[in-house]
């Protein structure tokens, strides 16, 4: 059942959480609910609801006394571990959906087509577009989402959801603009996987994903400055 205040409070959230991976606001800064609520002209009940929610995506935090404050970029081993976890579940809905190939090549290749198309728009802008940087990390999502669409197991997926809400904390770290998107390497990699997959050879993809989640993590981790190089 999906009530007009459920919509209300989904619109919140989403106004709120592209806030916080925009980098609009420092972490440790405190959101008031008063203030978020004039700020959307909404009431306080839907900007709370919304609050608690995004809780659990570890974007915000609860402190006695503070309230809900933006919580820090995560850290490099945080970094570290969500991608590991990332990896084996990746792995193992690819392995299952790869049993689809042909559904499978079919939308790897029409997300890889839009999420290229998106980073090219990027290049050419000559200013920062949050709207645009927001829809190519939509567009990279979906490229991975189309293993777990076709492996065919909800639970699989819904283990992808709850990582899936801890990704948009490392958002917050490529927050300093379109010449930090790591565009050039993602699509390169989006592409050996999806060369690998239209030859039909199950492990060069496996192995493609994994150099690919490798790259994420170490320019991730560069960018939150845990890097040696
Ligand atoms: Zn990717």
């Amino acid at each position: 059942m999906t009530s007009k205040r459920q919509v209300l409070r989904a619109d919140v959230q989403e106004g709120i959480q592209n806030r916080l991976v925009q980098g609009n606001w420092r972490p440790g800064s405190r959101l008031s609910i008063d203030g978020l609520a004039r700020e959307l002209e909404v009431s306080p009940t839907p900007v709370r609801e919304a609050l608690v929610a995004l809780e659990r995506s570890g974007l915000i935090e609860y402190q006695a006394l503070k309230g809900f404050v933006v919580a820090p970029p995560l850290t490099p081993e945080q970094i570290d571990e969500l991608i590991d976890a990332r990896g084996l579940l990746e792995g193992a809905a690819f392995t299952r959906a790869f049993a689809h190939w042909d559904a499978l090549v079919e939308d790897l290749r029409r997300a890889h087509a839009e999420h290229s198309a998106i980073a090219d728009r990027i290049a050419a802008a000559d200013e920062p577009d949050y709207a645009l940087i927001h829809e190519y990390f939509d567009a990279d999502a979906t490229f991975h989402e189309a293993f777990f669409q076709h492996a065919g197991n909800h639970y699989l997926a819904s283990m992808r959801e709850v990582l899936n809400t801890h990704g948009h904390r490392m958002r917050q770290t490529w927050s300093e603009g379109p010449e930090q998107i790591d565009s050039a390497e993602a699509i390169g990699e989006h592409a050996e996987i999806l060369a690998r997959v239209s030859e039909h050879n199950h492990d060069g993809a496996l192995d493609a994903l994994r150099r690919h989640l490798e790259g994420v993590r170490v320019r991730s981790t560069r960018l939150a400055g845990g890097a040696e190089q």
